[in-house]
């Protein structure tokens, strides 16, 4: 069943483990994201990052996405996930991943969202939290859950870019989370978007635990987010290079570390660089493995442009050949069913391996099933 992200994010932190927030940008990758998860008996965290929302409407050059077609893509998101998690075992959350503006947030929930992120990041302190303050009002109510974010990750991911980043300040973090009663919050401690986050990234795993810990003494529930968080699997690197991509200098966060900090307040994983290489390296194997598919009439453009940008390895690069696939799931010949099984099965390849490691594999059953109905009806009753 559909859950807001709350009741998730409540098991991770009870039961100390976390959970890994995976980004979805095409409806077979839903489908397979949650049919992995129930595999494991995991709870689901899917996301929809604000402009894959535009790519899902239809936007191929999802950059220049507007807010029309944010609203299209995130209901195609929304629709997706309702009628593979709908009906599903395990709980499912559909979270928005860096929503830019109030008015994104709306389109998310809109469009069927459990959980939104509003990134005020970027803004001074007193700023992001008004901002935080007026989604968290507007979410409550709908018993929609809320991550916030303070402190600057460097690094590409959409939208979000610096080239610098400052480390989140735990007396900062909590007097923010005080302020606005957000239900997660987005620290930087030495994560870093993108799939070049250099060789041997350390984590500050103490501003983790210090907020932590000042939460738990504050009796405050808040649960902290690790965004940035692929681990770049250099396997699978090496594979996208030898078959001919050019993929340089692409390293990520040890699973070590990762898993280290799962128990530090760290309840949410986001990762999303690891799924676009396996998919990648999945749609030129196929293209190696089977060449007369290179000439395809409905996928031999996705061979071109893979031999076009060799050192690309975001998936939505080569699929607005199918764009009726990524947006619907139609599956009109065999050819775009072979795209489409190496999309599930980069999506399985990956999430598999991180629910098992961030320890949240037969955990669905401690996620307590609650509606959006009753979230709403219990913030209103704690005045959050
Ligand atoms: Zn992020």
């Amino acid at each position: 069943m559909l859950v807001p992200l709350r009741a998730i994010l409540e098991a991770t932190d009870k039961y100390d483990y976390a959970q890994g927030a995976f980004n979805v940008n095409a409806v077979a990758q839903a489908k397979a994201a949650i049919e992995v998860h129930e595999m494991f008996r995991s709870a689901a965290i899917l996301q929809g990052a604000d402009l894959a929302n535009g790519f899902m409407g239809g936007r191929t050059d999802f950059m220049n996405a507007t807010l029309e077609d944010k609203i299209k893509g995130a209901a195609n998101i929304g629709d997706a996930v309702k009628k593979y998690g709908e009906n599903s075992p395990i709980p499912v959350a559909l979270h928005l991943d860096h929503g830019r503006n109030f008015e994104s947030c709306k389109a998310a929930i809109a469009g069927g969202y459990t959980s939104v992120m509003i990134d005020g990041s970027s803004l001074p302190f007193e700023q992001n939290i008004e901002l935080t303050r007026e989604v968290v009002k507007y979410a409550h109510e709908r018993g929609v859950t809320v991550e916030a974010e303070l402190g600057v990750l460097a690094g590409v991911e959409d939208h979000v870019f610096s080239n610098n980043s400052t480390y989140t300040n735990p007396l900062d973090a909590v007097e923010f989370i005080k302020k606005t009663k957000v239900d997660a919050l987005a620290i930087s401690y030495g994560t870093m978007h993108g799939a070049n986050k250099g060789k041997g990234a350390k984590l500050r795993k103490e501003i983790a635990i210090a907020t932590k810990e000042c939460l738990r003494h504050a009796g405050i529930f808040c649960v902290l987010v690790s965004h940035g968080s692929s681990t770049v699997p250099q396997y699978i690197v090496n594979e996208i290079n030898a078959l001919g991509g050019d993929i340089q200098n692409a390293y990520g966060i040890e699973l070590a570390q990762l898993k280290e900090v799962s128990h530090c307040g760290i309840g949410k994983i986001n990762v999303d660089t690891d799924i676009r290489l396996a998919v990648t390296r999945n749609m030129k194997e196929l293209f190696v493995a089977r060449p007369e598919l290179q000439k395809s009439p409905s996928i031999g453009a996705i061979y071109q442009l893979l031999e076009e940008k060799k050192s690309a390895f975001d998936p939505r690069a080569f699929l607005p050949p199918i764009m009726d696939t990524v947006m619907y799931g139609n599956i009109p010949d065999e050819d775009v069913a072979a795209i489409v099984n190496c999309i599930e099965k980069g999506v399985r390849e990956v999430v598999g391996t991180l629910i098992v490691e961030f320890g949240s594999v037969g955990k669905a059953p401690l996620v307590e099933k609650v509606t959006l109905d009753e979230m709403a009806e219990r913030y209103r009753k704690e005045g959050i």
